[in-house]
């Protein structure tokens, strides 16, 4: 049997990193920069007023109050033909460029708000209320580095910087087949024998969650020709495949018959639970596939191990996989010797410290004690119990 990270490190080996693209800006949320982005000019551009106020010469404040004509009305948008000479000020508003000669803003709440002349009541220390050229970034100066997710943020700082569009990896498209003659969808009657399909539903959600975008194929039956088929045809628009089911070592386990001849795609054994049949190939020679097992709690658990840290990697970022804390269990854990064991648990933070308290369903068509939990604690192969009040490593799901 394979190790977690042997196989996880066997598919990385055979990623390609998508190529980068120039986006809009808006059509980039949520892609990863591919560039490093820096600001034209300054920013901001030139000095300018953070108040809606005055601009004056601190020096004509020295005793109050004080009435100064006003010899300007600056608006933002707008650059005043006159200067503030000594005794005079200028009215100007929230990020409108400083006038020649003055040298601080009052602001309009202390003083009488005049068109023509203003008194004003209170002097507030020389510079303030001006915001300089350069003060948030300099010219040149690098404002996202590459590999950054695109966020709100993010965007809106590559617009200050002017950028109408950026070069980023673009969000795989991964589609994602549910195999099963048992599946039906759900919304529709079911017959005896039948359940509804949820992997395709769970996989396409976390595929988005991983940044990429789903293509939900439904299901296909256990025909092995219709199977064929429909991964066939996937070529056309995927940068990646994700099956479920019929993978272990049942009579119709399509996904395993169409796919061992060739060598396209090697099924393993990958020492964890859930989850110990695997596979992974490019289908096509080309397109990375995986086939997960059809246990909801397999795949989904396959998807974060290995899937995820996949998606990540076509995305130019490192293949690592959920974020983990150490928590302190509240229970005695058991494991099975010789495999990773990913446990449903709900896990909280309290004074000062993340406990884990692990479910007490955790077979892998279990899907509730899933959807109920807040983490997977993991224990490693060689761990097979740990003591309540014991640290484990516990992996954060997405919430
Ligand atoms: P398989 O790997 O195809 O033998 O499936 C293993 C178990 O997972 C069986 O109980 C299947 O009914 C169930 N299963 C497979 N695919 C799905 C799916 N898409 N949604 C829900 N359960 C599934
Ligand atoms: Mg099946």
């Amino acid at each position: 049997m394979r190790s977690v990270s042997d196989h996880l490190a066997a598919i990385v080996a055979r990623l390609t990193a998508l190529p980068p693209l120039r986006l809009p800006l808006l059509e980039a949320a949520g892609t990863v920069l591919a560039e490093e982005v820096r600001s034209p000019v300054d920013l901001p551009p030139f000095d300018n007023s953070a108040m809606d106020g005055y601009a004056v010469r601190a020096a004509d404040l020295a005793a109050l109050p004080v009435t100064l004509p006003v010899v300007a009305d600056i608006p933002a948008g707008s650059v005043a033909t006159t200067g503030v000479t000594p005794g005079t000020a200028a009215r100007i508003m929230t990020g409108a460029p400083l006038p020649e000669g003055a040298d601080t803003v009052v602001q309009v709440e202390w003083t009488d708000g005049g068109v023509r002349e203003v008194r004003i009541d209170r002097a507030p220390p020389l510079g303030t209320s001006i915001r300089r050229a350069g003060g948030d970034v300099r010219r040149g100066d690098v404002v996202l580095a590459e590999g950054v997710r695109l966020g709100a943020a993010q965007l809106g700082i590559a617009a200050s910087a002017g950028r109408a569009e950026l070069l980023v990896r673009p969000r795989p498209r991964v589609v994602v087949l549910s195999t099963g003659d048992e599946l039906r969808v759900p919304g529709t009657p079911l017959e005896p024998g039948q359940i509804w399909d949820s992997n395709s539903f769970m996989l396409a959600a976390a595929v988005a969650e991983a940044g990429g975008v789903a293509l939900r194929r439904s299901f296909v039956g256990d025909d092995p020709a219709k199977v064929r088929a429909v991964l066939d045809e996937q070529l056309e628009h995927a940068d990646a495949v994700i099956t479920t089911g019929g993978v272990s070592m049942g009579a119709y386990d399509v996904v395993k018959e169409v796919l061992s001849g060739g060598g396209e795609v090697e099924f393993s054994k990958v020492a964890m639970r859930p989850g110990k049949p695997q596979g992974f190939g490019l289908l096509g020679g080309r397109v990375p596939l995986f086939t997960l097992p059809g246990n909801p709690v397999s795949a989904y658990v396959s998807f974060q191990v290995f899937v995820r840290p996949a998606l990540r990697y076509l995305q130019g970022l490192a293949p690592e996989g959920l974020p983990a804390v150490t928590a302190v269990t509240e229970s005695a854990l058991t494991s099975p010797a010789g495999l990773q064991h990913y446990l449903r648990a709900s896990l909280t933070f309290e004074d000062g410290r993340y406990r884990v308290s692990p479910a007490s369903a955790q077979d892998s068509h279990q899907m509730r004690a899933l959807a109920n939990s807040s983490g997977l604690i993991v224990l490693p192969a060689d761990v097979t119990e740990l003591p309540a009040g014991g640290e484990a490593e516990v992996l954060r799901l997405p919430s």
